[in-house]
C-alpha cells in the first residue's frame, strides 16, 4: 500500500478522553474512530488488525476440530425466556421492539440460539462430539464503557459451544479449548495465562480466564510466577488425544493463578514467597463447563448407545477479538507508540523515502516494494513529500515491526536501513539483503492479508 493512496488519519495531538494507552494509540494512529459511547467504527489500519486476529481464531479453531459458522446479531427474546435469562441477564442486554411489537434483543452472547440450532437437528449421540462456533458482533450496555475497544458496548467476539454425550467428553472439549486458547495467543506474541476464575450469570462450576497482564488490566490477579516461564512453542498437539490434551491443561493450570474474585490467601501462602507475584490483568478469553443447564432448561437431548434420551453436556468459550487489539497494544508499546508482533502486524515493514521525487531514491523503493509484495508480505509505502522527521514518526506511532529507509546518501554505498521498532536498531545493507532478511522474518508464518 502506498501512504499517499490510504486512509490514516493519524492525530498529533494526544486525545484527551483516553485514559489508558491503547485507548490513546488506537485514536492516535487513526484505527478507530468513536461513534457512540463504546461503539465504533473501524478505519482502515484497525480493521486489518481486527482481521489478521479474526483469522488467527478462525484457524486454530478450526485446527482444533471446531466447525465456523454464523448466527445473526439480533434475537428474538422467545429463546431468553426460555432458558430464564431474559429476567437474570439485566440491564446490561440491549432489549428492542420490532413494528409487530416482537420482543428481541441485540445478543450479549449466544447459548440460547445455539442449544436451539443443535435440538432442532440433532437428535442421536452419533453425531456428538461436536463443537460449533462463530465470530460475530455482540452487545452489552455496559454500565461503564471505557479504554476503547477494551471495555466497549458493541465487541467483536469468538464464542463457540460443545455438545458432549457424557460429562467426561465434555471436559475433553474443556481441555481441547484450552490448549487451542493457549495457542492461538501464543501466535498472537501475547502471553495469556489461564487463571481459575468465577462463572457469573453463565452458571456453572469449572471455568478458566485468560489473563493478559498489564498496568492498566481491571482485574487484580495472584500468581505464582513459575506460570510465567511456561511457553507453548510448537508443540504439535493432537486435539483427538486425551490424554495429551488433559497433559497441557494440567501443565498450565496447575500453578497458582486466579482473579481477585476466587482468590485465596491461605493456598497462596504456599507459594514460596519469592514466586508470589500480585499485578494486573486484562481478561482476553475465557471457557467454561456448565453440564445440562442449557439442555435441561430447553431440551437439548440425545438418544444415547443404549437407547435412553438424555440431555447433552455443554460448555461455552469465548475470546474478545475487538479486545484483543488493546491488549496487545497495552502489552506491546513504547512511548513512541506501538510496537505489533509479527504475527498481527498490518503491514509487515514500512519503506521511507527519505527524497520523494528523487528519481533514483523512487525507483528503489518501488523496487523494494515489488519484491516484498511478490513475497506475498504486504509493505507500507510512505510516499508522502513529508520530512524524514514526520515520515518516522508515523511509523513509529502505527508500530510496524521493521522499517526500511532509502535515501540518496545510502544509494550512493548502495546500502539502504533497515531497523527494528522494537529495540531501534539498525543496520546497512544492499536492498536485496534487506528484502531477503524481510522474507527470513516473516517465513512460516500465516500472512494472511486484506
Ligand atoms: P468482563 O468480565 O471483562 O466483563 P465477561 O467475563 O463478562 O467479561 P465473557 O462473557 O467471558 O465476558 O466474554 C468473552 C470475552 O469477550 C471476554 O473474555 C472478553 O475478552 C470479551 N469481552 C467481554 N465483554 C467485553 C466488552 N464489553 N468489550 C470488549 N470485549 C469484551
Ligand atoms: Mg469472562
Amino acid at each position: 500500500m502506498r501512504l499517499s493512496r490510504y486512509f490514516l488519519p493519524v492525530l498529533k495531538e494526544t486525545p484527551s478522553e483516553a485514559q489508558v494507552v491503547s485507548h490513546r494509540y488506537m485514536l492516535r494512529a487513526g484505527m478507530i474512530k468513536q461513534n457512540a459511547a463504546g461503539i465504533y467504527s473501524w478505519l482502515p489500519l484497525g480493521f486489518k488488525v481486527l482481521r489478521k486476529l479474526e483469522n488467527i481464531v478462525h484457524e486454530e479453531q478450526i485446527r482444533a476440530g471446531h466447525i465456523p459458522m454464523l448466527m445473526p446479531t439480533l434475537q428474538s427474546a422467545d429463546l431468553w425466556k426460555e432458558s430464564g435469562r431474559y429476567d437474570a441477564y439485566g440491564p446490561e442486554m440491549l432489549r428492542i421492539r420490532d413494528r409487530q411489537d416482537r420482543d428481541m434483543l441485540y445478543g450479549p452472547t449466544n447459548e440460547e440460539m445455539i442449544t436451539d440450532i443443535f435440538r432442532s437437528h440433532v437428535g442421536s449421540y452419533k453425531d456428538l462430539p461436536m463443537t460449533l462456533y462463530h465470530i460475530q458482533w455482540k452487545f452489552r450496555d455496559e454500565m461503564r464503557p471505557r479504554f476503547g475497544v477494551m471495555r466497549g458496548r458493541e465487541f467483536f467476539m469468538k464464542d463457540g459451544y460443545n455438545f458432549d454425550l457424557t460429562k467426561e467428553d465434555a471436559l475433553h472439549a474443556y481441555n481441547r479449548h484450552l490448549v487451542s486458547y493457549l495457542r492461538t495467543f501464543e501466535r498472537m506474541g501475547l502471553q495469556a495465562i489461564p487463571m481459575r476464575a468465577d462463572s457469573g450469570p453463565i452458571g456453572g462450576d469449572d471455568t478458566h480466564e485468560f489473563l493478559v497482564l498489564a498496568e492498566t488490566g481491571e482485574s487484580e490477579v495472584f500468581y505464582d510466577s513459575a506460570v510465567t516461564d511456561l511457553k507453548f512453542g510448537d508443540r504439535d498437539i493432537d486435539y483427538d488425544d486425551e490424554a495429551q490434551c488433559a497433559g497441557v491443561m494440567e501443565e498450565f493450570t496447575s500453578k497458582y493463578a486466579r482473579t481477585d474474585e476466587t482468590h485465596d490467601e491461605a493456598l497462596f501462602a504456599q507459594v514460596p514467597e519469592d514466586r508470589r507475584r500480585v499485578a494486573r490483568g486484562i481478561e482476553v478469553g475465557q471457557i467454561f463447563y456448565f453440564g445440562t443447564k442449557y439442555s435441561d432448561a430447553m431440551g437439548a437431548t440425545v438418544q444415547g448407545p443404549d437407547g435412553k434420551v438424555v440431555p447433552v453436556h455443554m460448555g461455552s468459550h469465548g475470546i474478545g477479538v475487538s479486545r484483543l487489539v488493546g491488549a496487545i497494544i497495552e502489552a506491546s508499546h513504547d512511548d513512541k507508540g506501538i510496537i505489533w508482533p509479527e504475527g498481527v502486524t498490518p503491514f509487515h515493514c514500512g519503506i521511507v523515502n527519505l527524497k520523494q521525487g528523487d528519481a533514483e531514491a523512487d525507483a528503489a523503493c518501488q523496487s523494494l516494494y515489488d519484491s516484498i509484495t511478490a513475497l506475498g508480505l504486504e509493505p507500507l509505502y510512505d510516499d508522502r513529500d513529508e520530512r524524514a522527521g514526520g515520515k518516522f514518526a508515523t511509523m513509529d506511532l502505527i508500530g510496524l515491526p521493521w522499517r526500511i529507509t532509502v535515501g540518496p546518501r545510502g544509494l550512493k554505498n548502495g546500502v539502504v536501513e533497515l531497523t527494528c521498532r522494537r529495540t531501534g536498531e539498525s543496520e546497512e545493507l544492499p536492498p536485496r539483503e534487506a528484502v531477503a532478511r524481510i522474507a527470513e522474518i516473516y517465513a512460516g508464518m500465516e500472512v494472511r492479508g486484506l
